[in-house]
């Protein structure tokens, strides 16, 4: 459908862009208008924000951003191929879409864009938790961005918004959870991208926390949650030897047992080991 903003639909650009689908980009696009103005909606209100939008492909998603009302979107997409299809967008919305050709791995994005900043995104899946992990992890904190609305497989999802005595438990759930809210808003199905990816997918919405939950060394604290989860069926005092000679004691200390997994360990008591092995 076209109705949210009188441009062609979808498959009409990609037939006249000559759009195929490269796997090696991760491109699986959406074409329904009406299901990217629901991941738009998302976001939140948008009015009064400038959205970030890594891969835009032909233009859905960054479609139903402007027709949802974002200030103004910044769209960074590797394949020069799509920017025609995207100039048609910008034509439609003077003033509103700014399109970058360029690898959102090597560009400074926080340049370009006016606080507050919404990152909106479905992503490719090759560098997803790559550009997640980035965002997670500025020098400085709070971050350039008020929120993260990211689609990703739904199993990664799972991992993002996973709680202690789940198997998708790890040191993505603590990363994210620390610094952050999150919670799985959508799922979508394999059919509602062209062409189907094999795995259902699922968008994720991170809201940043001004401050971490819990103070910890943000470097002590990736490198015990390494460790812990690197072997995850093993015992923290056997599995976390290594990050200090007297391990069973600073455990003791955090309130942890040294026989306890990982896996059965929340934040807070990550953070309080954090924090012991800090002093
Ligand atoms: N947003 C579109 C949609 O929802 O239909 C396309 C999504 S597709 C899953 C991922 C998009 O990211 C593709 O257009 C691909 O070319 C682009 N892409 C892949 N790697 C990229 C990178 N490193 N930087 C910027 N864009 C990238």
């Amino acid at each position: 459908m076209s109705a949210i903003d009188g441009l062609p639909p979808l498959r009409a650009v990609i037939a006249t862009h000559g759009l195929s689908a490269k796997k090696q980009l991760g491109q699986n696009f959406l074409l329904d208008l009406n299901l990217t103005a629901k991941i738009a909606r998302q976001a939140g209100d948008l009015t009064q924000a400038d959205v970030l939008e890594v891969g835009p492909g032909p233009g859905g998603l960054t479609r139903g951003l402007l027709a949802e009302g974002a200030r103004r979107v910044l769209a960074v997409e590797k394949d020069p191929r799509c920017l025609p299809a995207l100039a048609e967008i910008s034509d439609a919305y003077p003033g509103q879409l700014e399109v970058i050709n360029a690898d959102a791995l090597e560009l400074d994005v926080a340049a370009h864009l006016t606080p507050p900043i919404k990152v909106v995104a479905n992503l490719p899946y090759n560098v997803g938790t790559e550009l997640l992990v980035r965002w997670l992890t500025p020098r400085q904190w709070p971050p350039f961005w008020q929120s993260l609305t990211l689609m990703f497989q739904k199993e990664v999802a799972e991992r993002i918004v996973a709680k202690p005595g789940s198997k998708a438990y790890g040191r993505l759930a603590l990363l994210v959870q620390w610094r952050a809210e999150a919670r799985i808003v959508m799922t979508l199905p394999p059919e509602a991208f062209i062409p189907a990816p094999k795995v259902h997918s699922a968008v994720v919405h991170i809201t940043r926390r001004e401050a971490p939950l819990y103070p910890a060394d943000e470097r002590i604290l990736s490198r015990i949650t390494a460790a812990a989860f690197n072997q995850r069926r093993k015992m923290l005092r056997a599995s976390l030897r290594g990050v200090a000679p007297d391990i069973e004691s600073h455990l003791l200390a955090a309130g942890i047992p040294p026989t306890a997994r990982g896996e059965e360990i929340e934040l807070e008591r990550f953070c309080a080991l954090a924090r012991s092995l800090a002093g």
